[in-house]
């Protein structure tokens, strides 16, 4: 097709190809093979929003016995939900680099939402990737590389999933900013389309939900843009055919809140479930789907085979997470349902607090502890390590950090024999309005613990760095000064009576649905806010007095919370700044864990998951937010292709502050010896294609259309206004003739030679070359080592048009987390597969190994000048 423009892709192809599901496609047919069409109907829709006590609740169908399955936010814990816990942000998480607390985090999360009744958690997310440093969801993901967001959602999907959970990838895809995301909030006609060649989806925006397939997401939630033009929800190509075939996704496909815009097509493109359920507005009870898919089965707009499928996907997934497990499910099960209600804190409440006729009431919350439980453990221990880890200690100069907490070796400065620390900065302190004051957390008041929207949850607890910091310093030797403002005024008196000052500032972003202080969800700027950069420098540059040098006497250390790439250029260079930690957005426990590292209790080991860059321009003239409609339909062309983030900066030989991958810590580590291992398993530059014994049939359910008085409403049912069916008051609401089918409809596709299995073709994920090295602690203290490894293709491999084949200069590709005692030496040992070795090659449609040198390089950043590199040629 021609740039911008999304080709069809028809009929979807059936879940319950692939053994893993064999079972529960098998038990799912059974089920919905007893189901009548408004049955069907009805585990495909929404009630609407607010109508049950979840986000998102789907009909129930009671005579057989399968529940209204609740559907919850989202990625960082459970949102509207009492009692549970604050995790770090994906962000933070994604700053870690450890595979071991991805999985750790997702299944404390997995098990939180188990016991709320929760049946499908919103996480995580990987789309917005990262392409937009000021993208205002940016942080609900893990970082702008399609590598690293890929290993934490599917790290994260397997601990949610293995709570018997189901988790749901989103936003496919490239939902990458939050302006013109859909059409009602920003008053344009239509929402925006992003605009993307094939090679790029597939590298980029696509390949962390390849992942997320194969680590067998029961979910994906498609986004509210467009893409290619075409609605992300009814889009054919994405959803059919990348999704369904190439990746062989045999979950259901469910559209984000009211991204679903229209009924026929969404359900050909590929749609399964729509959410909340109500048509093209909130509560308007006029779904495009429930009765309307009734009767669009009716007349055969949609087929009974499409229904029949699309209830399957459900139904199987319900099978595969053992949710019919009565043990482990036994309030849904039983049809009580969840044990919170997301519209009310008070114990008693409506049953359908969303319809004006909403009379029932009942007990809606039973304030039910999942935050520490013999099954779970202490989850609060677990967000303090995983905070701790995603801390980013980018600068450390003579040795300043760690601070001894009886300060120690630092100047004094004669004030009654104690010595001055002051903490400056609001965002030391918690919101004086409370830590929930502001609805969803759209706000930046206090300090910052998460972005602010649909990805937020309430705060059990928050401790602040102040408090942590108050406690920590030894009360007889140290004397702390509190400054709660940003405020400059006379700061720097205050500064200059200091041995050493602490300053907090931080950056804020969210869901565009909540928009605070002139940010519509993406950032205005990558400057810190509330005029902390201000702040930074009056007391970097006051901070214990000037010496003889006209230079502050005395030292500070500069703490940020931020949503993401934040620019530090106003003073990172100045003489007083001696310390900067980049603390993300740490959840509930954001005090303790920057108290951990300040003290030296732990060496910093996060490594940033994005490029800091010394001046926006620097992220490439297509990575601004399009802050006005270019058109009727917005559009935004992804034209820097692979080129985002670090491979910007790579390409045009910028230097940026801090580059992506980088980290310092209170130790050092070597790498060397490095072996690449000869290629195995090759059988040719393409993976030898599934043969078709390998892919199962799916289940056959009978496709001929019952009689429509089959789908009259049931006597005696009283109708909520608002409130979404799938019955319908006569059969004459039946027209004969179906809509004409999508161009493309009756083309028959060969499966895709990329396909076969969850994530694609399993042979993509052989490994094909070992990476081992020797890892050294050099250093002083015990400490936690990330070691990476990119790769460059040849630079000179024709594709199959014979051009010469456009790469990055290098591309992340694995990763790996390591603990060393000082001295101590480790083999070190991580695998490339077929696909991190291959490029997408649009011609063949299919991963190519390209012929030529490689490039196999192990290092701590993306730009370490120590990096260790060995040439590899595969043919
Ligand atoms: C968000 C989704 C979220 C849904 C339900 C939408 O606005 O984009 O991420 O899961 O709302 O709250
Ligand atoms: C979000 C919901 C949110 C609602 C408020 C939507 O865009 O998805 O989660 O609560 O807006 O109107």
């Amino acid at each position: 097709p021609e740039y911008g423009q999304s080709e069809p892709w028809y009929p979807t192809p059936r879940g319950g190809t692939v053994k893993l599901w064999e079972n529960s496609y098998q038990r799912a047919a059974e089920l919905v093979g007893q189901m009548s069409l408004p049955e069907k109907v009805n585990i495909t829709t929404g009630i609407g929003w607010s109508m049950g006590m979840c986000v998102g609740n789907t009909g129930p169908v009671d005579r057989l016995g399968f529940p209204s399955l609740c559907l919850q936010d989202g990625p960082l814990g459970l949102r509207f939900v009492d009692n549970a816990t604050a995790f770090p942000a994906a962000i933070t998480v994604g700053a870690t680099w450890n595979k071991q607390l991805m999985y750790d985090r997702g299944r404390a999360h997995g098990l939180e939402a188990r016991l709320k009744g929760i049946n499908v958690l919103l996480g995580p997310s990987m789309g917005p990737l990262g392409r937009l440093p000021a993208g205002g969801r940016n942080w609900e993901g893990f970082g702008s590389d399609p590598v690293l967001q890929g290993i934490a959602a599917a790290e994260t999907i397997r601990g949610i999933q293995s709570e018997g959970v189901v988790a749901t990838a989103k936003h496919y895809v490239a939902n990458e900013q939050e302006h013109f995301r859909q059409a009602w909030e920003w008053g344009t006609p239509s929402a925006l389309s992003s605009n993307i060649d094939d090679r790029t989806m597939h590298e980029i925006y696509a390949w962390p939900f390849a992942e997320s397939v194969r680590a067998g997401v029961g979910s994906v939630m498609c986004s509210y843009n467009l893409v290619n033009n075409s609605y992300a929800c009814q889009n054919s190509k994405l959803m059919n055919g990348l999704l369904k075939d190439e990746l062989g996704f045999q979950g259901f496909i469910q559209s984000d809140w009211l991204a679903q815009r229209s009924g026929v097509a969404s359900a050909l493109a590929g749609l399964d479930m729509t959410m909340p359920g109500d048509g093209l507005g909130w509560q308007d009870g006029k779904s495009l789907w429930g009765a309307e898919l009734t009767k669009a089965v009716f007349n055969s707009s949609v087929p009974m085979d499409r229904l029949n499928d699309m209830v399957l996907r459900i139904v199987a997934a319900w099978y595969q997470l053992a949710q019919d497990d009565t043990a482990r499910w036994p309030n849904t099960t039983s049809g009580g349902g969840p044990n919170f209600s997301s519209w009310t804190d008070d114990e008693y409440g409506q049953l359908h607090p969303g319809s004006p006729d909403s009379e029932e009431t009942g007990v809606v919350n039973q304030f039910v502890p999942v935050r520490q439980t013999e099954e779970g453990g202490d989850h609060d221990t677990l967000v303090r390590v995983m905070a701790t880890e995603g801390i980013v200690m980018v600068k450390n100069e003579l040795g300043i950090l760690p601070i001894p907490r009886s300060v120690q070796g630092i100047k004094t400065k004669g004030s009654g024999g104690k010595l001055r620390v002051g903490i400056f900065g609001e965002d030391a302190y918690p919101n004086s309005k409370g830590n929930n004051a502001c609805p969803d957390r759209g706000c930046n008041e206090g300090t910052l613990a998460m972005g602010w929207g649909s990805g937020a949850v309430e705060l059990p607890y928050l401790v602040s760095p102040a408090e942590a910091l108050h406690r920590e310093f030894d009360s007889e030797t140290v004397e702390v000064t509190d400054w709660k403002t940003n405020s400059i005024n006379r700061v720097d008196g205050t500064a200059a009576a200091q041995n050493l000052c602490l300053v907090f500032i931080n950056s804020d972003a969210g869901e565009g649905f909540i928009s605070w202080n002139g940010i519509k969800g993406d950032r205005n700027d990558l400057y810190s806010q509330k005029g902390g950069d201000d702040l930074v420098r009056q007391v970097a540059a006051n901070c214990g007095g000037k010496n003889e040098n006209g230079e502050p006497a005395s030292d500070t250390i500069v703490v940020l919370h931020t949503v993401g790439p934040t620019i530090i250029e106003k003073w990172i260079d100045m003489p007083g700044v001696k310390g900067v930690l980049i603390a993300h957005l740490p959840g509930q426990e954001s005090g303790n864990a920057l108290a951990d590292v300040l003290f030296g209790a732990y060496s910093p080991s996060g490594h940033l998951p994005y490029t800091i860059a010394k001046r926006e321009e620097d992220y490439g003239p297509t990575s601004g937010i399009l802050r006005y409609p270019n058109a009727v339909v917005p559009q935004q062309n992804f034209t820097e292709g692979l080129y985002i983030d670090y491979r910007y900066f790579d390409k045009h030989d910028i230097t940026p502050r801090y580059a992506f991958g980088f980290g310092l810590s209170y130790t050092t580590f070597e790498l060397d010896k490095l072996v690449v291992s000869a290629p195995a398993n090759l059988t040719g530059t393409e993976a030898p294609p599934v043969s078709s014994h390998d892919r199962l049939e799916p289940p056959h359910l009978d496709p001929s259309i019952p009689d429509a008085k089959t789908a009259l409403w049931p006597k005696g049912l009283r109708k909520l206004k608002g409130y979404v069916y799938p019955w319908i008051t006569s059969v004459d609401e039946v027209q004969t003739g179906h809509y004409p089918y999508p161009d493309g409809y009756e083309h028959w596709h060969a499966p895709s030679a990329a396909g076969g299995g969850e994530g694609g073709n399993p042979a993509l994920y052989k490994t094909v070359v070992a990476v081992k090295a020797s890892l050294k602690n050099t250093g002083s203290v015990t400490g936690d080592a990330v070691v990476q490894v990119y790769v460059s293709l040849p630079t000179d491999a024709l594709d199959s048009m014979d051009n010469t084949l456009d790469v990055p200069v290098r591309q992340l590709r694995n990763f790996d987390k390591f603990s060393l005692d000082v001295g101590a030496e480790l083999a070190v040992q991580m695998n490339l597969t077929r696909k991190d070795l291959s490029y997408w090659d649009i011609g063949r449609q299919n991963w190519v190994l390209p012929k030529g040198e490689f490039d196999i390089c192990l290092g701590f950043s993306s730009r370490d000048e120590k990096m260790r590199c060995e040439k590899l040629a595969l043919f």
